[in-house]
Formats: C-alpha cells, sequence, structure tokens
C-alpha cells in the first residue's frame, strides 16, 4: 500500500491563489509596464472607485499602506498632540502605533471576552476632556459593536475611525465596515482577505472634506504639483499592486465565501467546550482569522507542527504591556480580558483554496489531541 503523505499545510496558501490567477494577474502587470504611469493611475482610480463601490463608502483613495492609512485619518481629523484616542490592547501593534505617530496619546480598553473587539460598555470611563476619537478594529474579521459605539461618538462627539485592515467585505446590520465611522482604513499586506503582492493600503470616507484633505495628505500636502497647502507624506498606491488588487477584487466574494465555509465546518467538528469565533447575523464574521482558545493552547500548538500542520497566535502580547507603550504607565492585570486571551488564543489554518482533506486532517488532529488531554 502506497504511504499517505500530506505536504505541509501553511496558515495561508498565497501560492494557491497565485495558480488560479496567474494569467489575468500577468496581463494586467504587463499593463501596467507598458503604460509608463507606475504610481497614482488609471488602475489605482479604477480600484479606489471600485473598492468604494464594494464597502459602500462615497470616496476611497489608495495608499501605501494599512498603517498609512489609520496615520492619513488621524491626522485628516487633525488629531495629534495632547490628544486621546481610545482603543483596544487586544490588535495589531499598528493600530495604536498610528496613534502615537501623529504623537497623540492611546488609551486602551478591555475587550468583549466572546468577540475579542473593544467592549462598548468600557468606553464611557476612559473619555476625557482630551479623548478626540475611538479606533474600532474588526478583529479576525468579525465585525465591532458599531451601533453602540456610534451612539456613544454621537453622545460625547467623538471621532470613529475604523481599522478594517481584516475586516474588508463584512457587514455590521447589513452595511460593510469601513463605510460606517468617519474614515475606514485597509491594508492589502499580502495575507490580508484582499492582498497585494507588496505593500498596500486604502482609505475610505463619505465625507467629502475628509477625503478631500487625504487626497493632499497622502501626496505630499499637494493636489497640484509643486503646490503644498498641507504638510502631508508620501503615502501613495502604486500601480502594480493596484493592478494585481483589480484581479484579486473581483473574486473577492467567492473568497470570503469559502472563508465562510471552512470557518462553519471547524466549528461544526470541534468540540463544544473549545471557545470558537462569536457568528452572528447582525456582526458579521469574514474570518481572516480561525481562532480557538484553550488552557492548553501551546502544547496544541506544538502538537499541530509535529504533524506539520501551522498555527499562529494572533496576538501573544496585549499592546498595553508591549515595551514601546512602556510610557503609557499601563501595567499587567490592567486589561484582563484581552490577557486571558493572549495567554489561550490559537488560530488555525484558514484561506479559500484549503481542501477538505486538508482541513479534515486538521481536525482529526485537533480531535486526537483533545482526547489523549482528557485522558491524563
Ligand atoms: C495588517 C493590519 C494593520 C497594518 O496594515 P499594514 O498594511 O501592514 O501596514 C493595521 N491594523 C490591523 C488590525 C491589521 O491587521
Amino acid at each position: 500500500m502506497k504511504e499517505e503523505t500530506m505536504d505541509p499545510i501553511p496558515m495561508v496558501d498565497l501560492q494557491a491563489e497565485l495558480n488560479l490567477l496567474r494569467n489575468p494577474i500577468l496581463e494586467m502587470i504587463t499593463e501596467v509596464l507598458d503604460s509608463g504611469n507606475y504610481v497614482l493611475g488609471k488602475k489605482g482610480e479604477t480600484l479606489e472607485k471600485l473598492v468604494a463601490d464594494y464597502v459602500g463608502a462615497k470616496h476611497a483613495l489608495g495608499v501605501a499602506n494599512g498603517t498609512d492609512a489609520l496615520v492619513l485619518a488621524l491626522k485628516a481629523l487633525d488629531i495629534g498632540s495632547g490628544d486621546e484616542v481610545i482603543t483596544t490592547p487586544f490588535t495589531f501593534f499598528a493600530t495604536a502605533e498610528a496613534i502615537a505617530e501623529v504623537g497623540a496619546r492611546p488609551v486602551f480598553i478591555d475587550i468583549e471576552a466572546d468577540t475579542y473587539n473593544l467592549d462598548p460598555s468600557k468606553i464611557e470611563a476612559a473619555i476625557t476632556p482630551k479623548t478626540k476619537a475611538i479606533i474600532v478594529v474588526h478583529l479576525y474579521g468579525k465585525a465591532a459593536n458599531m451601533k453602540e459605539i456610534l451612539s456613544l461618538a454621537r453622545k460625547y462627539n467623538l471621532r470613529i475611525i475604523e481599522d478594517a485592515c481584516q475586516a474588508i467585505g463584512t457587514e455590521f446590520e447589513g452595511k460593510r465596515v469601513g463605510a460606517i465611522g468617519d474614515i475606514g482604513c485597509f491594508s492589502f499586506f499580502p495575507s490580508k482577505n484582499l492582498g497585494a503582492f507588496g505593500d498596500a493600503g486604502l482609505v475610505t470616507t463619505n465625507q467629502k472634506t475628509l477625503h478631500d484633505t487625504m487626497l493632499k495628505l497622502r501626496n505630499h500636502g499637494s493636489d497640484k504639483k509643486y503646490h503644498h497647502s498641507l504638510i502631508g507624506m508620501n503615502s501613495r498606491l502604486d500601480e502594480m499592486q493596484a493592478a494585481i488588487l483589480l484581479v484579486k477584487l473581483y473574486y473577492l466574494d467567492i473568497f470570503l465565501h469559502k472563508r465562510k465555509e471552512v470557518a462553519r465546518r471547524y466549528t461544526e467538528s470541534l468540540p463544544e467546550f473549545l471557545r470558537k469565533p462569536n457568528v452572528s447575523s447582525s456582526r458579521e464574521h469574514t474570518f481572516h482569522q480561525y481562532c480557538i482558545e484553550l488552557d492548553e493552547r501551546d502544547k496544541l500548538a506544538a502538537e499541530l507542527d509535529k504533524n506539520h500542520i501551522a498555527s499562529a497566535v494572533y496576538y501573544p502580547k496585549p499592546l498595553h504591556v508591549q515595551e514601546a507603550f512602556r510610557y503609557l504607565n499601563y501595567k499587567k492585570g490592567d486589561f484582563p480580558i484581552a490577557e486571558r486571551a493572549a495567554s489561550r488564543i490559537l488560530a488555525l489554518p484558514i484561506y479559500p483554496m484549503m481542501t477538505y482533506e486538508q482541513q479534515d486532517y486538521i481536525i482529526l488532529t485537533i480531535k486526537k489531541f483533545l482526547e489523549g488531554e482528557k485522558d491524563k
């Protein structure tokens, strides 16, 4: 009998997507090369229009990456030195880094245990006269509670930036995230649900004045060559990435659908006692990550690794205990729900091209591990 061997299973299989899309992508890249226009051009403009339509926002602007999208959003809202911005400590570093980058102070609040998004019931206590905005993160592709957050923002006259870097296409009560707050920020880093083959990002807004300001800010504060009305930055989208993204955008809904299908199979097959992603119709989940929670997280990760299955911890260290934020004077214990999640969470491989065979093997390996643990 032939020995069955399975190739190692990665967290995300970009190669498989490339194999599917190689020809249209090569055609698009050739068009860009022949156009002689490489930064801010036709492809970028088309992408902006299509993503704005997709998200349901009036305006979209391509930028260099998701981190810059956040920085541009903060700058456009005139947030800087002396201001405070409320956000979650359980996110990728860039969310809070952007706040610090513009000279403002990140103010963390704890998260909802079941969704990992910031807990609206903790916002009010964190508001001071210096609070200018909230950066809400739709972590792992799960929509945050925008209804509560919007109503608090109205009550206290705060601006809302949505960090939708992991959540393109996610709906909150039928509206896509990124078009709900004042500004939406997206990343097209290769491993994101809509990924370029390099760095890329985008901002969305429904407000023309914010759009006009960001249009200048991303290009040295200028909308007319060599006339600079603002201090801006160089954060433009290049045509090559825009062209690649145009091809991938066409497949986005199919890919998101596949992710949800993989997630559904995990949730159905894995045992009840594991904490699994929260799914609800009003707050959608598009599964940039599929995370489970368990005490024996590190042991399971080691077991998966032994069986050539990747897994990852997003994120092992909450932001309030990061060395770079020591000056904020937070300490361990300040945000127990985020800290508990950080010590127990494990992301399983999930990507549109995952086969049933691969997934069944992952599920079987996890089940065997859990059975073994139970017998101890
Ligand atoms: C990826 C990511 C970013 C940063 O995007 P880059 O394109 O890598 O700069 C910001 N916030 C979150 C939540 C992210 O996942």
